[in-house]
């Protein structure tokens, strides 16, 4: 912004106020901007424009999460979850329309890749949130005693990566989605709010920890190398032992001081007692939590959800060997919104292309 503004023969101060008025106050009229000067505006509406994603549906869950369809072009469209609790407000965001890594029990994964999303694709979803959820008295406030005045009103507390699409494969978008969702002049969210999801691109992680460390969470499902190829294939790229070193790597550098697995649960595939013994083994004297997901079916996957008393089970041997392990509450069931279920039947599936190509091209 600050280079654009200076194209403009602006001084770099104003590229603040931009940011304060589009990502503060949610203002999208360039005339509305008082406190730039008349010609800077006229030049600005001549030259720039907020440009929002079209919204293709919008649904409400019995529980109060809410998710939206936007559309991103040519047939594709990206799924974005909002998530009230008592204390927080959480925006679940894409990073890419679709997914290349094709994991067998994730559906975005099932559809085959896209495109990646720009930064301005990605920082829209969270613009839209904010700004929409503004207006809505049902919303939960954000409780932060430290914001300024600017920020009383915010809604969303919390961002995750947890929407269609792998953040790493789309970095330096992420990157600097990354960096305005942080900055004061924008949405000034804390590190330790914002998370990156990843299924273990392993150089990024490293890439990530001195660019902009923010909250880490990994997709493991899996307690070996035999299991997690069948089940999340960019493993065969990067199997467990580099996958941990690099978790084991990014935790002096993380704003919470453990690293956050991901282990989806799936009947008589990875929820037997020897895996849970299996994962104590594996994670033994990293920091971390484990958070069991129970798996949201679909038809294509062929896989089942394990039975609550499994997961129970699984926890319980977990947390015998003094391991952090909790079993995420499922939310918005009724309008599918739940993790892995970010798919629109509007999403083109003739763009589907093989994980195998793809990644390579990427990393
Ligand atoms: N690509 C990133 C982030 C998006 S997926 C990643 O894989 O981490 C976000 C989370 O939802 C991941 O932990 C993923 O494994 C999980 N998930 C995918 N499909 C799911 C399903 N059908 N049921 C439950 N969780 C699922
Ligand atoms: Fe992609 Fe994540 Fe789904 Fe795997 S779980 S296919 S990495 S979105």
């Amino acid at each position: 912004m600050a280079a654009y503004v200076a194209g403009l023969q602006e001084k770099p101060f104003r590229a603040q106020q931009l940011l304060q008025w589009v990502h503060q106050r949610g203002i999208t009229d360039i005339a509305q901007m008082s406190d730039l000067a008349k010609t800077f505006r006229r030049v600005l509406a001549d030259h720039a424009g907020v440009i929002t994603l079209p919204v293709i549906q919008d649904q409400k869950a019995s529980d109060g999460t809410r998710k939206w369809l936007l559309d991103v072009g040519a047939g594709n469209a990206i799924e974005m979850v909002y998530i009230p609790e008592d204390d927080r407000g959480t925006l679940c965001i894409s990073s890419q329309a679709g997914c290349a890594v094709n994991c067998r029990f994730c559906s975005t994964g099932h559809q085959g890749f896209a495109r990646n999303l720009t930064s301005g694709e990605i920082i829209s979803q969270l613009w839209f949130a904010e700004h929409h959820l503004r207006n809505d008295p049902t919303a939960v406030r954000r409780l932060d005693t430290e914001a300024d005045a600017e920020h009383v009103n915010r809604v969303i507390s919390n961002v995750v990566f947890m929407g269609m699409g792998e953040p790493f494969l789309n970095y330096d978008a992420v990157l600097t989605a990354l960096r305005l969702m942080l900055d004061d002049h924008a949405y000034g969210l804390s590190r330790r709010r914002v998370t990156v999801s990843t299924s273990g691109v392993v150089p990024m992680i490293d890439r990530l920890a001195q660019d902009c460390p923010v909250a880490l969470a990994v997709s493991l499902h899996a307690p070996n190398d035999a299991l997690r190829n069948d089940l999340v294939p960019l493993n065969l790229k990067y199997p467990l032992k580099e996958l941990i070193a690099a978790c084991d790597r990014y935790l002096p550098f993380a704003p919470r001081d453990f690293i956050t697995f991901e282990y989806c649960m799936l009947d008589g595939v990875n929820d037997q007692d020897g895996h849970a013994q299996e994962l104590i083994q594996l994670l033994r004297g990293l920091k971390c939590k484990l958070n069991l997901i129970p798996f949201n079916p679909f038809p294509e996957s062929g896989l089942k959800r394990s039975s609550p008393e499994r997961v129970k089970r699984f926890a319980a041997i977990l947390q015998d060997a003094q391991m952090v392990a909790t079993v995420r509450k499922t939310r918005g069931d009724d309008i599918a919104a739940a993790c892995g279920q970010l798919a629109g039947d509007v999403i083109d599936r003739t763009s589907r292309v093989k994980w195998v190509d793809k990644v390579d091209k990427q990393v």
